[in-house]
């Protein structure tokens, strides 16, 4: 059977060449990058090269990257760091609806245990987040603005640029939790204005469990952690050297081939989404197409279960997801496509389909020929689907 991975917003293969320089800072170069030895120098270079090919790929400066173990920890540090450092001059966040729930989670954390007023800003109906609701929302007490730069599930990209020049008119921080678009889509951190960036190595052919909080230089943050002076003294713990060379890495490949990988990956996924409007019925794409990643596709399909799909769909080896791979293990309708006001018949219907350099046009012509045959099957139970299509015959159409 044909395998098919369409889930690359969930992670991503590391590269070969990222694998390859993992395994040798854990088997040969293993040092301690705090020890004095030949073997800690190696580490210590591994490090700052590392550190350096981070900020090349988001036009930053070495020192203002601090590595982490991820997008969740580099999400919590900017906003409980913020929060802790900041609080004398107010207490009230500024996000959105539709965050991943890193960032979510840790905002409402904070209005739980430490009386912070978090506003949560809507989204509109195609998946972008209004510069004027923003500008609305800012208060005199705000000290922090934190708005993700693609969401994670329809694939829209939101005008951070904007965003980040009305905080730093106001004198407020912001951040952009950018872990789907660093390494997918051009980002430059003095393009943007950004104070504060969240990246994460496994959504660009990097490793799990390895990921960076940009720091703008000059900002003040308080550590999250405390023990050793690593990583500026804003992350005490013995540095994930092989990780840490990984992302590095990783950076590096796309950095110079990420418009090759996008406009192969636009492509396939505009096929695909050709495909699945023209053979089945009843189905829509959610998010705008204008300003979004390129490989993401996420589509509603009336009358089904999005996880029932999925497991079809696993069947016949192909890999999807039916909302935030986050969220997976739970059937409640996906938050970001609440917050885009679909039905919660639609929002249970949804497949997320996210394209990656390994596809191929053959795994797409595979896709458009299982996925409409699973989506007949499953319909075929659906009374009410039998009820809408005769409706429709006799001229009487409804949703
Ligand atoms: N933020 C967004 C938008 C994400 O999509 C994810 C992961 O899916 C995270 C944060 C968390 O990153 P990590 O998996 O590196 O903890």
């Amino acid at each position: 059977m044909r395998k098919v991975y369409m889930d690359h917003s969930a992670t991503t293969p590391a590269h070969p060449d990222v694998a390859k320089i993992m395994n040798e800072f854990m088997v040969d170069s293993f040092g301690n990058a705090s020890s004095v030895h030949s073997f800690g120098r190696e580490a210590r270079n591994a490090l700052d090269k590392a550190r350096q090919q981070v900020a090349d790929l988001i036009g930053a400066e070495a020192k203002e990257i601090v590595f982490t173990s991820g997008g969740t920890e580099a999400d919590n540090h900017a906003i409980k760091g913020v929060a802790k450092t900041y609080s004398d001059k107010g207490k009230h966040i500024i996000t959105t609806k539709f965050e991943h729930h890193a960032v979510l989670h840790t905002c409402e954390y904070l209005e739980k245990e430490h009386d912070f007023k978090v506003t949560y800003l809507p989204v509109s109906k195609d998946g972008y987040v209004q510069v004027s609701d923003l500008e609305e929302a800012i208060r005199n007490d705000t000290i922090l603005i934190t708005v993700m730069y693609a969401n994670n599930e329809i694939g829209t990209i939101q005008p951070i640029k904007e965003m980040a020049k009305l905080a730093k008119k106001e004198g407020i921080i912001f951040h952009t939790d950018a872990v789907q678009g660093v390494g997918v889509v051009p980002i430059d951190v003095k393009d943007l204005e950004v104070d504060l960036l969240t990246l994460s190595g496994h959504k660009f052919y990097g490793p799990k469990g390895v990921g960076a909080l940009f720091v703008k230089k000059g900002m003040k943050i308080d550590p999250m952690f405390h023990g050793g002076s690593h990583e500026m003294k804003i992350r005490a713990g013995t540095e994930n050297v092989p990780g840490i060379a990984g992302i590095g890495k990783a950076a590096e490949i796309a950095l110079h081939q990420m418009k090759e990988r996008s406009d192969k990956i636009v492509k396939l996924r505009d096929k695909l989404a050709e495909g699945i409007i023209a053979k089945i019925d009843h189905v829509q794409i959610n998010g705008g197409m204008d300003n979004r990643l390129p490989g993401n596709l996420n589509v509603s399909i009336a009358y089904v279960e999005g996880e029932a799909l999925l497991l079809n769909l696993d069947q016949k080896g192909i890999a999807v997801s039916s909302g935030s791979a986050c969220t997976s293990g739970s059937l409640d309708p996906s938050h970001v496509l609440l917050a885009i006001d679909l039905p919660h018949e639609l929002a249970h219907g949804s497949l997320r389909l996210t394209l990656g350099a390994g596809n191929s046009e053959q795994d797409v012509d595979y896709v458009l020929n299982e996925l409409p045959e699973i989506v007949v099957r499953l319909r075929s139970m659906s009374p009410l689907y039998e009820e809408t299509k005769k409706s429709e015959k006799e001229g009487c159409a409804h949703v």
